[in-house]
């Protein structure tokens, strides 16, 4: 019997029922929230620029369709206030980001430069995002989709980076703190581009665990497996980066075999989803294969592993994602799984996995991570017995990031 398989059984045979009593839970619409202000157009960097006034139309035209706009909450965001943003960025940043109100256009870094109004556009994503944090916990909604830009993840406590500005999704996390008493909380960032900035902002904090998986070698270049966070923090950062290429059903395995164990491990209270959809298979930035589907079961597999932890608290904000149509279509199919419109089968898209190739990647993985997380630790012994199979394949690795690398 292959160990790996039957030390994971035991956690997909709980999760296969809890995915079932998730199913006959769908079968009622779950209350989800979307915050969506036609204000977030007002952020524009300059023609040609991927990170696109346009991003916010195709979302529109989105909810407008048939079928859609009905089952959802449109919650209107508010600014984010001094003392949100000082929980993340320092005093002189915020100044100069208001420094740049009413000006044609200031540079900020070599891709990220302002408008007259992206700094009331950015105030409007932090504190949109925060305004559905409030909602979710107080039980208004189940959960809620901030659809919102300028995104966040690469801005740094005292500099914009990689067309951010406030990071959101951390603000996000000190608001649910410091406002509401939460004292775990989970970012999962499954942009193409490494969150550096929210990384640098928990990484010696164990109250947060951040997660990423992303394009290995790609912006900015942080994100390496082994940063794993630092002090108190050690561990409770988890960096996967991936070669090109990978899509569906490897993400999935990633969310089934390794965020899931750790979530269950550190039982956040809120989930926070930094939602980028450049690993789409058309996105001009990216070189991922993952299609709406897969965003459909990646989102299933968030709120499976949320029910067992959060009570399905999940709040996902939008980062990147640079196709049009791509993000039209995956988008809707995060909404329509959030809202429990329908429910995809995560087994199916599974069942196609290439386990010998995902072995390797796992046991890389779990060889950092198990002395933090014991449940990656179990899975690590398990697979001992495999030692001369995940040999061959490392070298194969190894030759194909070479290969890689040279290209
Ligand atoms: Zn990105």
């Amino acid at each position: 019997m292959d160990p790996i398989l039957s030390l994971d059984g035991l956690e997909d045979t709980f999760f296969r029922h809890m995915q079932r009593s998730r199913e006959i839970m769908t079968a009622a619409a779950r209350k989800t929230g979307i915050v969506l202000d036609r204000r977030y157009a007002d952020h524009c960097p300059d023609p040609g620029h991927p990170e696109c006034p346009e991003r916010m139309d195709v979302l529109s035209n989105m909810i407008q369709e048939p079928g859609m706009g009905e089952h959802f909450r449109v919650i209107t965001p508010r600014k984010a206030v001094k003392e949100e943003l000082i929980a993340v960025h320092s005093r002189d940043y915020i100044q100069c980001l208001e420094d740049t109100e009413g000006k044609a256009c200031t540079f900020l870094d070599a891709d990220t430069r302002t408008s007259p109004f992206s700094h009331d556009t950015a105030l409007l994503a932090a504190g949109g995002l925060c305004r559905a944090i409030d909602l979710v916990i107080a039980g208004d909604l189940d959960n809620a989709f901030a659809l919102v830009r300028p995104p966040g993840h690469h801005a740094e406590r005292s500099k914009a980076m990689g067309f951010c500005l406030y990071n959101n999704v951390a603000i996000g996390v000190r608001h649910a703190q410091n406002h509401h008493g939460l004292e775990r909380i989970l970012v999962l960032d499954w942009d193409l581009h490494h969150g550096n900035g929210t990384q640098h902002c928990f990484e010696d904090d164990p109250s947060v665990v951040y997660f990423s998986i992303h394009q290995a070698s790609s912006f900015p270049g942080s994100g390496k497996r082994r940063e794993i966070g630092k002090g108190a923090g050690r561990g409770m950062t988890v960096n996967i980066p991936l070669l090109p290429g990978n899509g569906d059903k490897e993400y999935l395995a990633l969310f089934e075999k390794i965020l899931k164990p750790v979530a269950i491990e550190f039982q956040p209270e809120l989930i926070l989803v930094s939602a980028g959809f450049d690993i789409h298979i058309d996105d001009p930035l990216g070189r991922m294969r993952v299609t709406p589907r897969g965003f459909a079961a990646m989102t299933r597999s968030v709120l499976n592993t949320a029910d067992v932890v959060c009570g399905g608290r999940v709040l996902m904000t939008l980062e990147g994602g640079y196709d049009l149509k791509g993000l039209q279509d995956s988008v809707r199919a995060v909404l329509r799984e959030l809202a429990g419109l329908q429910t995809t089968n995560i087994e199916d898209i599974m069942a196609g996995a290439d386990l010998e190739k995902l072995r390797v990647l796992l046991w890389q993985i779990r060889r950092v991570h198990g002395r933090h997380w014991k449940r990656l630790a179990q899975s690590l012994a398990a697979e001992t017995n495999h030692a001369p199979s995940i040999a061959a394949r490392l070298k194969e690795a190894a030759a194909r990031i070479g290969a890689y690398l040279k290209s």
